[in-house]
């Protein structure tokens, strides 16, 4: 496992203090795709992500739809096995490792879908579906089992009678408090959390987003926190990850990268999120084109076609992610283009 991965440890806590629990080295994952007779191509959806995850922080991954950010969260999750790449939990390659200790490990990472008929069995009750970990999972009887599934209702905000509900007898924002119960039944290190609160009303998802730092709280977890919503990542990250086209473009801690956006794109994520201070930041870009298709991806830096400030090189040389003021970004320009 290499040490010097990108971490997005900021100045408010030392990543010498910290214990990471998961690192990502060089993730990548391509799907083949028939293009017609004779011909095949390659969705490049996630390109050599790197970065550590440390106890008790929450590493938001932001950007537009197709940058990658769900791929990147069926590897986390082992869903999806990657194409090349490494990801260690508890320094065991948990990606290509077969040993029952590897698999043992992959509980400790969880996930909370968007949508929480995804991870919820309409025909199952909510017993029925916070105790089916349970059951695999630990040698818990069942007396013990219903004491650990009451507890878990109290702390997600449910009562422990409301077990014997199915989960369209639920509201929406209860139904994702469900969810959350049965990825947290378990106690994991990591929970994956893919737009949690984009399907709820905008008066529950403070609750749920409140419910999420209370748990991280309570147990220490960390989460990688996708959202394309940058309002609510302001409100939840420790460190923000910036994705386009697959790749890692800016990498930092929250307070850094949004007081001071260095990639022309993440500035023009931030600029299309009005309900940010925009006071704070003196440049504003415009998104301009749309996103090129992964199955064909632009050479040198994906970004040149829509970046006001592409130059020649930009054209032809890949940039690589490297430290900028406190933080990690892959741009040729950024010297200038902060100056
Ligand atoms: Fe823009 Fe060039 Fe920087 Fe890419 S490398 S973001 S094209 S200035």
């Amino acid at each position: 496992m290499n040490s010097n991965l990108p971490q997005a440890a900021s100045g408010e806590t030392s990543s010498a203090q910290q214990e990471i629990v998961l690192v990502a080295e060089r993730l990548t994952k391509h799907y083949p795709v028939s293009r017609g007779w004779f011909r095949s191509g390659l969705v490049k959806a996630l390109n050599g992500v790197s970065f550590s995850l440390a106890r008790g922080r929450t590493l938001a991954v932001v950007g537009e739809s197709g940058c990658g950010k769900s791929t990147l969260a069926r590897q986390l999750t082992m869903i999806e096995a990657p194409t090349s790449g490494s990801l260690f939990i508890d320094g065991r390659d948990v990606a290509h490792d077969t040993h029952a200790a590897a698999k043992a490990l992959r509980r400790q990472v969880q996930m909370v879908f968007q949508n929480p008929y995804a991870s919820l069995n309409p025909r199952k009750t909510v017993e029925q579906a916070l105790g089916e970990p349970l059951v695999i999972n630990t040698d818990l009887d069942s007396r013990a089992r219903a004491e650990r599934i009451a507890d878990m209702m109290r702390t997600v905000g449910l009562r422990p009678e409301q077990t014997r509900r199915y989960p369209h007898m639920f509201s929406g924002g209860q139904r994702q408090r469900v969810a959350i119960a049965r990825a947290m039944i378990l106690e994991p290190r990591i929970v994956v959390a893919d737009e949690p609160v984009s399907a709820l009303d905008v008066s529950i998802q403070a609750q749920i987003l409140n419910l999420f730092m209370d748990l991280q709280d309570q147990f220490g977890t960390s989460y990688v926190f996708i959202s394309h919503n940058l309002s609510v990542v302001e409100h939840v990250a420790h460190d923000v990850m910036v994705m386009y086209l697959g790749a890692v473009v800016e990498l930092g801690a929250k307070g850094t990268l949004f007081e001071r956006p260095l990639h022309p794109y993440t500035r023009s994520l931030m600029s299309a999120t009005p309900s940010l201070d925009a006071s704070k930041r003196q440049i504003q870009i415009k998104l301009q084109g749309e996103l090129p298709s992964p199955l064909n991806l632009p050479s040198g830096c994906t970004f040149h076609q829509r970046c006001p400030y592409a130059a020649e090189i930009c054209r032809h040389e890949v940039p690589q992610l490297r430290q900028v003021s406190e933080r990690l970004v892959a741009c040729h320009r950024v010297e200038e283009i902060d100056g």
